[in-house]
């Protein structure tokens, strides 16, 4: 019997005492078997497979990776509470899904920093695979493990725990990372000179080589003092996935997904993907239906998403719905938008998404007074919210989501009072234009959640909101809010406490992720898992001040525990940027020739092509 089978076995005798067997079930239709490969690579997402299936920059990594028929991509999960209790229980290994092999047998680990609160699954992960969570203590029989996504702009807290982590796009450095790797074990190169190889390929951060010092992190061994985001200048040189696994189990978002623009110009002041993901990089329209109607053909799903940022600022979307519509006439499928904008363009697209039917309509005024929009940045006025509202329910819609944030920069008392009276008049505006006997149907969705200030934009300086003043502000906004026809949710803010101060630390808070993780911590962006208590007795463990490091402010000249990490986005722009918004001055829109000079395109090696085939130096 080979190992394989071996494990496979193992694994299915535990199936039937778990929840949900189907997501440690191999063979789903798209899934690629390579048994005889040269190259194993273990592409974990560190949730359970329904979140997991439906990352796309993982099912972008797959199919990049595929491409060489040397390499082997094996999708990893992490199992839910009650398959790692009943593996620790019989010794079975966390195990990839392709093949059902030990994830510590792979070449590479390559791990998904998707989310702060996913830390402690990685740590989980690790353990339950067998291998050291501490980079240093791995030898060289153990595999590289690599980390990247969006939490890599400030790596700090989860560098011990990795090898390698990569900033930026992954579109040619996963290939350049494998690569090394091979070239490194064809010549015998130990363990730290393969590390050392690894960090010459742009965009790759190899913690072990940076020390902390009074400065900030400092280089050594040659490595390059900042490690410059890796960007890739045309989407369309990329063919979007046109074969993705279809899971037998309900996922997420389960649906073929289309990329259809990177980036996003707009500068939202509390936004790091706004940041981080600049400048905007599109697909063709060509691109984008030919790739849509290819994967619809292969998976037979019946709905397509136009993800992005911001899909409603694509150059050509009119044109691509317009031929989608075209093509898939008759076949049932649905295409849907997920951004949408407050103007009269967001009512005719959800129209033209819609068909017949009333989707959903989402808008995130994230703020209730022009004042504090104008801090942020969000360009949008109250009288356009009230114009798209009347003319959405005019038009038959019944409910409206909106997106509101506490603690935002500058905010008062007032502001917060003003997201009621914002509601108040959203309300009135719907029951207005809505035939008297279907009024009592009018709903307005709020959704709250806490600001965090992030790495990279114009508010990584500023500290986050106090508990105590946090719930003061949701007191005065339960009180602010219409009593009648309003569904008001709000993020717990406890989970964004924790969020901050992961975001904003240093290499120390490794240690507090590692004592938290050891005292149960895993799933903690699952509500009926998370502990804040836990968390608590952890940092108090190693002696870290969580209150501090959420919400005390970084002085200017201060090194930022990130400062090595380069975005492309100059310092100079982003303090600017703050200025601005301290004095409520908004900056406009970047896309298609109004640089705002934030600094990302003079850094690039290349051009950025832009859906109509123009060219940005
Ligand atoms: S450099 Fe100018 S055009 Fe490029 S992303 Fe920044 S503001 Fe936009």
């Amino acid at each position: 019997m080979s190992p394989v089978t071996d494990l496979w076995k193992r694994v299915e005798s535990l199936l039937a005492s778990v929840e949900r067997p189907a997501r440690y079930i191999n063979r789903e239709w798209g899934a690629l078997h390579r048994p005889d490969a040269a190259y194993r690579v273990a592409l974990m997402y560190p949730d359970t497979y329904e979140v997991g299936m439906a990352n796309q920059a993982l099912q972008v990594l797959a199919d990049r990776l595929n491409t060489s028929p040397e390499i082997a991509v094996e999708r990893v999960f992490l199992p839910w509470v009650d398959m790692i209790a009943a593996m620790r229980a019989h010794n079975v290994p966390l195990f990839t899904l392709e093949s059902c092999l030990p994830v510590a047998g792979c070449d590479l680990v390559g791990i998904t920093l998707a989310y702060e609160l996913t830390y402690t699954n990685i740590l989980e992960a690790l353990d339950l695979a067998g291998l050291p969570l501490r980079a240093h203590d791995r030898t060289e029989d153990h595999p590289l493990v690599i980390g990247g996504g969006p939490c890599s702009h400030n790596p700090e807290p989860m560098a011990p725990f990795f090898d390698a982590i990569l900033v930026g796009d992954g579109e040619d450095a996963v290939l350049e990372i494998v690569a090394a790797h091979r070239a490194a074990r064809d010549r015998g190169a130990s363990r730290a000179e393969t590390l050392r190889a690894l960090a010459d390929i742009a965009g790759v951060y190899v913690p072990s080589l940076y020390e902390s010092g009074p400065d900030g992190m400092v280089a050594t061994d040659g490595a390059a003092p900042r490690v410059k985001r890796r960007v890739v200048s045309d989407l369309g040189a990329y063919v979007s996935p046109t074969c993705p696994v279809v899971p037998y189990a309900d996922v997420v978002h389960d649906r073929v997904t289309v990329e259809v623009l990177r980036g996003c110009s707009r500068g939202c002041r509390f936004c790091q993907a706004g940041m981080v993901y600049r400048p905007v990089r599109e697909r063709s329209a060509d691109s984008i239906v030919r790739d849509a109607v290819a994967a619809l053909t292969c998976t037979g799903y019946e709905e397509v998403s136009l993800t992005s940022l911001s899909t409603a600022d694509h150059s050509q979307l009119e044109e691509v719905l317009r031929r989608l519509a075209r093509r898939l006439e008759g076949t049932g499928v649905a295409v849907s938008v997920p951004s949408l904008r407050v103007d009269a363009f967001a009512l005719s697209l959800a129209r033209l998404l819609g068909g017949g039917r009333k989707t959903g309509l989402t808008f995130a005024p994230e703020a209730g007074s022009q004042r504090l929009r104008d801090v942020i940045n969000k360009n949008v006025t109250e009288e356009e919210l009230l114009a798209t509202v009347r003319a959405a329910f005019g038009a038959g819609w019944r409910r409206v989501k909106l997106y509101f944030m506490l603690g935002l920069p500058t905010e008062t008392d007032e502001d917060v009072a003003a997201i009621g009276a914002l509601v108040s008049r959203v309300l009135a505006a719907a029951r207005e234009v809505t035939p008297g006997p279907e009024r009592g149907a009018v709903r307005v969705a709020v959704s709250v959640s806490t600001f965090v200030p992030k790495a990279h934009t114009p508010f990584q300086w500023e500290g986050q909101l106090g508990q105590p003043d946090v719930r003061h502000r949701q007191a005065i906004l339960r009180d602010a809010m219409p009593r009648k026809g309003v569904d008001l949710s709000w993020h717990d803010a406890n989970v964004s406490f924790l969020e901050a101060v992961l975001a904003r630390g240093d290499r120390s808070v490794a240690d507090a992720i590692e004592a938290a993780w050891r005292r149960g911590a895993m799933f903690d962006a699952w509500t009926e898992r998370y502990s804040l208590t836990r968390w608590l007795e952890a940092f108090a463990e190693v002696e870290i001040d969580p209150v501090e490091r959420a919400s005390e402010p970084f002085a200017d000249d201060q090194p930022l525990p990130w400062a090595h990490v380069d975005s492309g986005i100059s310092t100079t722009f982003l303090l600017a940027e703050r200025d601005r918004a301290l004095a409520g001055v908004t900056t406009e829109d970047c896309t298609f020739g109004r640089c705002t000079n934030c600094g990302v395109c003079p850094t690039l090696d290349t051009d950025i092509v832009l859906a109509g085939g123009e060219r940005r130096g």
